[in-house]
């Protein structure tokens, strides 16, 4: 059932309030149903960061003096945070900070194809990936002139489509290097079968990468523990703040793989004809990293673990499936994510109108839904439209918030 997360700690998210419109002279609430996008930030995250900036900014690991001692205590801290967080199978030196999720499997991609890839090699990855997961992998197959295969989907329209796990077995066979995929779908939602799939990868001796953008406020295994060699998350999916990315790797990844970006904070030695890396998180945290997004991913964590992330989804997942029956009973409404209601992610498209003016008419009213390809064209085509509307649920949304949106999509055909 739902508890009504929402309603509850709503308060909490000023951009709520601030974003109420006056349409005709009615007072329209701010209706917020692009969280899979990125999430809106509690004001634990926002004071946090205001609080750090106003007493404790400093660079890190650069200064003898106060504020960069405390702020290089802060950024240590929350790294061992995160660790416990992802898992308590893996410690802080296995914790690194990139920008996003994207430069995470960036990093990844890169420097596995250096030391793992030759042109026997085969990649495995999920054909309806996010685009963050998929270009990695074309770059370094083409780098190593090696295969990148792609499991197919069962069922090709509407919400029929899942992994095509038989195919996924015979893909995954001994020249199979790595198995990256998404722990949840960006478009339609979709919990992949990340268990089977590690198992089939651990099998052959393959690595596994879990990107975990979507599934980090929702879903709280220990993934290392699932068998996972590299997982990535971006804290703004997190209610924390967007320009940092979590990147957590085994303990052989971390040592093994060569860095991608070069300069100040991670070397061990410099001369004129050569430089040495030094070991651990820092090799792959070249320049001035983001210190006080780092402080707010910390208070995110805090923030998401009082709530419960158990709860969070419960709560999220259910307003879905209301959402999602709601839609059933408007006209000319297609729906593309999977039926069970275990997701916080509804995409649909009207016959009738393109999904980018239903974004629009959406906002006339005062309610933000993303529409387009969602950084996942492969998927887009799959399903053979040209775009969708995308409806996702977080912790602050409600009831209220979906019979909103439901009494938006019905009216909209007037509009047009
Ligand atoms: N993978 C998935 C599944 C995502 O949803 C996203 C964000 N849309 C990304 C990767 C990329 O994350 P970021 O833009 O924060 O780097």
């Amino acid at each position: 059932k739902a508890n009504n997360l929402g309603s509850k700690i709503r308060d909490e998210f000023p951009i709520f309030k601030n974003n109420e419109k006056s349409v005709n002279g009615q007072t329209k609430p701010f209706v917020y149903l692009d969280s899979a996008v990125s999430a809106q930030k509690p004001k634990h995250v926002i004071q946090a960061m205001v609080n750090h900036l106003e007493n404790d900014y400093g660079s890190v690991h650069r200064g003898a003096y106060g504020v960069s001692i405390r702020s290089s205590q802060m950024y240590e801290d929350t790294r061992h945070k995160v660790a416990k967080f992802i898992d308590p199978k893996i410690n802080a030196n296995q914790v690194v900070f990139t920008r996003g999720t994207t430069e995470a499997l960036n990093i990844l991609a890169y420097g596995i194809s250096d030391v793992y890839l030759n042109e026997n090699s085969r990649i495995v990855i999920p054909a309806i990936e996010h685009h963050a997961n998929l270009i990695p992998w074309q770059q370094a197959a083409l780098r190593k002139d090696c295969e990148l295969a792609y499991i197919s989907m069962l069922g090709k329209k509407g919400n029929q489509l899942t992994l095509n796990l038989s195919e996924a077995e015979k893909l995954i066979t001994k020249n199979t290097k790595i198995v990256s995929l998404a722990y949840v779908g960006n478009v339609i939602g979709q919990i992949n079968p990340i268990e089977e799939i590690i198992a089939m990868a651990k099998k052959v001796g393959s690595l596994v990468i879990l990107d975990c953008a979507q599934s980090m406020s929702t879903h709280e295994e220990y993934l290392f523990s699932l068998g996972a060699d590299a997982i990535a998350f971006s804290p703004h999916k997190l209610y924390g703040p967007s320009g940092i990315g979590v990147l957590a790797m085994s303990e052989e990844l971390i040592e093994k793989l060569p860095p991608s970006t070069f300069g100040g904070g991670m070397i061990s030695d410099v001369t004129l004809e050569e430089s040495q890396w030094i070991s651990g998180p820092a090799k792959f945290e070249a320049g001035t990293p983001p210190i006080t997004e780092v402080c707010g991913l910390g208070a995110a964590i805090d923030w998401v673990e009082k709530k419960g992330r158990k709860n969070i989804h419960n709560h999220s997942s259910e307003l879905a499936k209301i959402f999602l029956d709601g839609l059933k009973n408007i006209n000319d409404i297609e729906v593309f994510s999977p039926e069970s209601g275990q997701e916080t992610i509804i995409s649909f498209r009207h016959k009738k109108i393109h999904a980018h003016d239903m974004a629009t008419i959406l906002d006339s009213e005062n309610i933000a839904m993303r529409a387009g390809h969602h950084c996942a064209w492969p998927l887009i085509r799959i399903l053979g439209v040209d775009a969708l509307i995308r409806c996702s649920f977080a912790a602050y949304s409600d009831r209220d918030d979906v019979e909103i949106a439901l009494e938006a999509i019905k009216n909209a055909s007037k509009k047009v």
